[in-house]
């Protein structure tokens, strides 16, 4: 495939969901570049992932450090452009690699891994994008912040570590509608002045756009069943 003269076509699960994106975003009339297409490939390998890249996409989503760490490097050393993204919980002693590693981490949701953060920021120099995960749906064993919780831990985000929040995170408890809680999403961040909305997966990332969302985060649907 790369020796040919045309770009491959796109995978054709890659162009569905774009064809659903497109459809998504003209009928909440929004920009479809509004909305960034996160392609989850966590326990895809390399060479699911090459076809994916040689069709065009550019930002990828992982849900581990250490697998990230085994998979990437070589991906993104043949690849200048890509953008990594940590959506998955990080552990505050993986704060090293995931700020070496990622553009953007999706599972910020506690004052210990602030202030690693934090302390990898400055140490490092990089800037990765932050999103504060909400727990939605108060589920106790998902990570985030409870919604109650929000406005003081995204205050002390800025005020206690000097992280620049960049938007909110969430993942809609599998048993309910996911609209209502994209909602709460939506007007938490409103009223906190964050810009970016992380919400949306296989199952409904279209509602997600309704209700928003400037970044989804797609497996299933893009890499097929893990
Ligand atoms: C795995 C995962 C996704 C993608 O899920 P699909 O249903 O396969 O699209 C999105 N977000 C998070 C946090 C995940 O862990």
């Amino acid at each position: 495939m790369p020796d040919e003269p045309n770009a491959p076509l796109p995978p054709p699960a890659l162009a569905a969901v774009e064809q659903e994106i497109v459809r998504a975003c003209n009928d909440a009339q929004r920009d479809r570049g509004a909305v960034t297409l996160i392609a989850v490939s966590k326990t895809f390998a390399a060479d699911a992932i090459e076809p994916v890249i040689a069709a065009g996409q550019r930002a990828f989503g992982e849900n581990r450090v250490q697998e990230a760490k085994a998979k990437w490097p070589p991906l993104t050393a043949a690849h200048p452009g890509l953008v990594l993204h940590l959506i998955g919980p990080l552990q505050s002693n993986k704060a090293k690699e995931a700020v070496a590693l990622f553009d953007a981490i999706h599972s910020v949701d506690r004052a210990s891994l602030c202030a690693a953060l934090a302390r990898e920021i400055a140490a490092q120099g990089r800037h990765p994008q932050l999103f504060v995960q909400i727990n939605t749906g108060e589920e106790p064993q998902k990570a985030g912040i409870a919604p109650g919780d929000a406005d003081a831990f995204i205050a002390a985000c800025r005020r206690d570590y000097g992280l620049e929040i960049s938007g909110l995170m969430c993942i809609p408890p599998v048993e309910d509608a996911p609209g209502p809680h994209f909602a709460l999403t939506a007007k938490i961040a409103s009223r906190n002045g964050l810009a970016n909305l992380s919400m949306g997966m296989s199952a409904d990332f279209a509602t997600a756009i309704q209700f928003g969302a400037t970044h989804v985060r797609v497996g299933s649907a893009i890499f097929g069943h893990r």
